[in-house]
């Protein structure tokens, strides 16, 4: 039986207008498609996890702040007196806090593309003004044209993902903080894969005010547990407190978190592996012929088909039990591009092997 249509009609227009955010189904397939960590949690952590669980309250509504896990966070990442640290489930939510927050009438929110499309969707989501500025070819910043844009259109908000998703590079650090200087708004720094890169950009929290630095778990390897933290001012983050639900942080997630930071050494180790795979992995990329493959700094490579079609291989390559990211058609930029992310090097090997076929017919 089909809906009365009248319900649908009480949906805002823009909504309407939206595509859902897709997620491809992986089934059997070898997935590299999401910057997932392919190696299982560390047993040490593990344990000490189930140690908790055994007698977690799940009764009971988790602690709201998350008090004991901010402490431990708090000096472990040694952070001042001036600073605080609120959580989300996943950054993505820090980001939708961040927009519900600041969006005032005419507000409105700025990045690059190609970047995280969250930025943009997020932005729909909260009736804001987005404002994307096109990176150069070469993806770095178009430094005139974001100074121009901060200037004219005094933007509340402005993300930067360093490195960045989807190309994979670090932005200069220097114009960075020139377009932080030149911001009368708040300025989110996106390190969701500062795990991979020879970048860290805490210490701009003591040399700007406006300053946020976004971060998650996700692709360390805690992708299901959903932890997201952003630090910034203690008033500045008091505001975004507000908009934040009370029990966003569920207790298996505080528990889990808490042996992770107690055993943090044994998922670095898992990191430092990856950015091996990944070395290990462009040198084998740079080798196949037609293909442009970007330097990287996260836990995924790009490249550019330039003599085959990208969809067409992306679906040669899921015929072969391989799962990758078309990002074709997302931006002018983008055009024939595919994403993969670092996987194990049983599954580097599978996804070399598939690709070199499909790239031979
Ligand atoms: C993956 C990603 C996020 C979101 O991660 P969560 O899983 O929601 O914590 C945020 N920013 C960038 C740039 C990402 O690539």
């Amino acid at each position: 039986m089909t809906l009365n249509k009248d319900y649908l009609e009480l949906v805002r227009e823009d909504i309407k207008a939206l595509s859902a955010y897709k997620v491809q189904e992986a089934g059997k397939l070898v997935k590299l498609d999401a910057m997932e960590n392919p190696f299982e949690l560390p047993g040490i952590i593990r344990q000490d996890w189930l140690k908790k669980l055994a007698s977690l309250a799940v009764n009971r509504y988790p602690d709201p702040k998350a008090m004991k896990l901010k402490e431990k966070l708090s000096s472990f990442l040694g952070l001042t007196e001036d600073h605080d640290i609120l959580f989300g489930n996943g950054s993505d939510e820090l980001i939708q806090i961040l927009m519900m927050a600041l969006a005032k009438t005419n507000a409105s929110v700025m990045s690059v593309e190609p970047s995280f499309v969250m930025y943009r969707m997020i932005a729909r989501f909260c009736g804001v003004n987005y404002i994307g500025i096109d990176l150069k070819e070469d993806f770095s910043l178009d430094f005139d044209a974001l100074k121009s844009a901060i200037t004219s259109e005094s933007p509340a908000l402005l993300f930067l993902a360093q490195p960045n998703n989807p190309t994979g590079n670090l932005f200069s650090p220097d114009e960075i903080e020139q377009l932080i200087a030149l911001s009368k708004g708040w300025v989110v720094i996106d390190e969701a894969y500062t795990a991979f890169a020879d970048y860290d950009g805490q210490y701009l929290l003591d040399k700007f005010e406006n300053v946020l630095i976004l971060r998650t778990f996700s692709k360390a390897g805690l992708a299901g547990a959903r932890l997201g933290y952003l630090l910034g001012r203690t008033e500045m983050l008091a505001e975004l407190d507000k908009v934040r639900m009370p029990y966003n942080i569920n207790s298996l997630t505080q528990a889990l978190m808490e042996s992770v930071l107690d055993h943090y050494q044994a998922l670095q180790e898992q990191s430092k592996a990856l950015v091996e795979l990944r070395k290990a992995l462009f040198e084998s990329l740079v080798q196949l012929e037609n293909v442009r493959v970007y330097a990287s700094e996260a836990n995924f490579i790009l490249i550019a088909l330039l003599a085959h079609d990208a969809r067409t291989v992306a679906e040669q390559l899921r015929q072969s039990g391989v799962l990758i990211k078309v990002l074709d058609g997302a931006h002018p930029l983008l055009s024939n591009c595919l994403r993969i992310t670092v996987g194990s090097k049983d599954e580097n090997r599978m996804l070399l092997s598939a690709l070199k076929r499909s790239l031979a017919e």
